[in-house]
């Protein structure tokens, strides 16, 4: 609420109601001008809530009266600045937490019909009441929402079975930036009557319009899993054993987690309850967890004479096979700790690269090098998604260096790293997105055709750069 008689906030309180206007200087803004990494300090004129597709087709018309920029925001849980206002005359921070209705749950068509704000969690819990299961595995999900899911076309733990969130979007809403509503929530699985504009609008990052409800394609939940971590001989070791692992298992690994051992001892450094199963000896540790939906008790089987298999071979050389569901747990939070245990070492910097599968050993050799060879002692902290190609190929502070000396060289870091990448044929934004981060990188490394496309879809669909401006392509 506010008292400011600003002509912008008026119109927004005539068409949402005081109480869903938010004045950004206000202390009630504070929670949505807050970036969680402290990586950027966003700024607003006024932070709005909008309480159902009309009303945020509502705002987007007041914006276009006063030329104002829509700046969207689900749980503002993202890595890389995209909801994260930064104009304190022109923006308006539209967060879309009121729409969290599931609208619809469609058994025979295994879809589910979700509203932009409902959080990942509660959307999980609703089809599992019916009886199904929504595979996207965030360690962010009592957070982040739906639609920030889809903007950010997010990925997670369990690509290597299910894919990006794009793979289980069958359906939106949108309102579009010239403010009309797009209603596209059919829940087809066959449309070949036009471009993919579903797939336009997933890992737009706000930029092209408000993603308002989706149809989601809904998966049958586990009914037999196992996991396992082994120390391996070598990252190439972790690429034969997760290519085996698929095989025998006919494709039923869901997740395949690349640890370097520096990365792991970090972990049972700072976490309590977080210990090595076993002695580590070696420099490279694997998180696999393997599922089925199909019913019976053979999965177990298969997967222990795969990972025998493996030993056999000398690419697994120490073993831990959890027994019980507690011990998939206590061998997750292995890699689940991973994360804000290097925030607790001190300072890092991150790196959300991908590259195809074959070529993750020969980059993680490489890219050490020219990392060591930019700050001496540099602690590379790799970990991953191997079985999806995408690694956290993170970076802390060497042990005799001061936060504010290792932060100086981050440009150098990234340049090298990313030059690396790029290469390799690999992407330096794999599953956090483009943002406000990664802008400029995009534009030095993508060959100059794509990045001339990208601004054609942004200059079609948003000739006035009212979404999102500054984020992901700049016109
Ligand atoms: P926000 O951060 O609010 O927004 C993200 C982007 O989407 C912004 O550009 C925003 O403008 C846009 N946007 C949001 N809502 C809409 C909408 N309705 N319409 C149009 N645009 C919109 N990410 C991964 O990919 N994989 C992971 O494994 C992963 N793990 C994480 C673990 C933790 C602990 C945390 C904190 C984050 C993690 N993330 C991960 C990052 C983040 O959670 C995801 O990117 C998530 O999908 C963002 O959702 P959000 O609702 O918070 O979106």
């Amino acid at each position: 609420m506010t008292a400011d008689s600003n002509p912008l906030i008026t119109d927004l309180e005539a068409k949402l109601g005081a109480d869903f206007v938010i004045d950004a200087t206000a202390e009630a803004a504070v929670p949505y001008l807050t970036e969680w990494r402290g990586a950027f300090a966003p700024v607003a004129r006024v932070v709005v809530r909008p309480g159902s597709t009309a009303e945020v087709a509502d705002v987007v018309a007041v914006a276009i009266a006063h030329g104002a920029a829509i700046v969207p925001q689900g749980g503002n849980t993202g890595t890389v600045g995209g909801s994260a206002a930064h104009d304190p005359e022109r923006q308006i921070l539209m967060n879309l937490e009121r729409l969290t209705a599931v609208r619809a749950i469609d058994t025979d068509n295994a879809t589910m019909t979700v509203e932009a704000g409902c959080t990942l969690a509660a959307a999980q819990d609703a089809a599992e009441a019916e009886g199904f299961y929504l595979p996207i595995a965030l360690a962010s999900r009592e957070r982040c929402r739906i639609g920030g899911n889809l903007a950010s076309n997010a990925g997670g733990l369990n690509v290597i079975r299910y894919g990006n969130t794009r793979d289980q979007v069958l359906g939106l809403e949108v309102v579009t930036a010239d403010g009309r509503i797009w209603d596209n929530l059919t829940g087809l699985r066959k449309d070949n009557s036009g471009y993919d504009l579903n797939d336009l609008f997933v890992g737009s990052e706000g930029t092209l319009g408000v993603i308002t409800a989706c149809v989601l394609s809904l998966a049958h939940p586990p009914r037999q899993r196992g996991v396992a971590f082994c120390a391996v001989r070598d990252a190439a070791a972790a690429v034969r054993i997760q290519r085996a692992l698929r095989d025998e298992t006919g494709d039923q690994v869901t997740g395949c987690e690349l640890m370097s051992r520096q990365a792991l001892a970090l972990a049972v450094a700072h976490t309590e309850d977080c210990e090595w199963p076993f002695e580590p000896r070696h420099d490279w540790y694997l998180l696999i967890e393997v599922a089925t939906a199909a019913r019976g008790d053979w999965l177990a089987g298969i997967f222990n004479a795969a990972l025998a298999a493996a030993q056999q071979r000398d690419d697994i050389r120490d073993l831990a096979v959890a027994e019980t569901e507690d011990d998939q747990r206590t061998l997750w939070r292995l890699r689940e700790s991973i994360p804000a245990a290097q925030t607790a070492e001190g300072a890092s910097i991150k790196h959300d690269i991908s590259l195809p599968v074959s070529k993750l050993p020969a980059f993680l050799a490489a890219a050490a090098d020219d990392v060591a060879a930019v700050v001496p002692g540099i602690r590379p902290c790799a970990f991953g998604h191997v079985g999806d190609g995408n690694l956290h190929f993170n970076l802390s502070c060497p042990l005799d260096m001061t936060a504010e000396d290792f932060r100086a060289r981050e440009a150098d870091l990234n340049r090298v790293v990313h030059d690396r990448v790029a290469a390799m044929q690999g992407s330096v934004a794999a599953e956090h997105g483009v943002g406000r981060l990664k802008v400029d990188e995009i534009v030095r490394l993508k060959p100059a055709v794509e990045i001339d496309m990208l601004r054609a879809i942004k200059k079609a669909l948003d000739p006035n750069n009212r979404m999102n401006p500054g984020v992901l392509v700049r016109i």
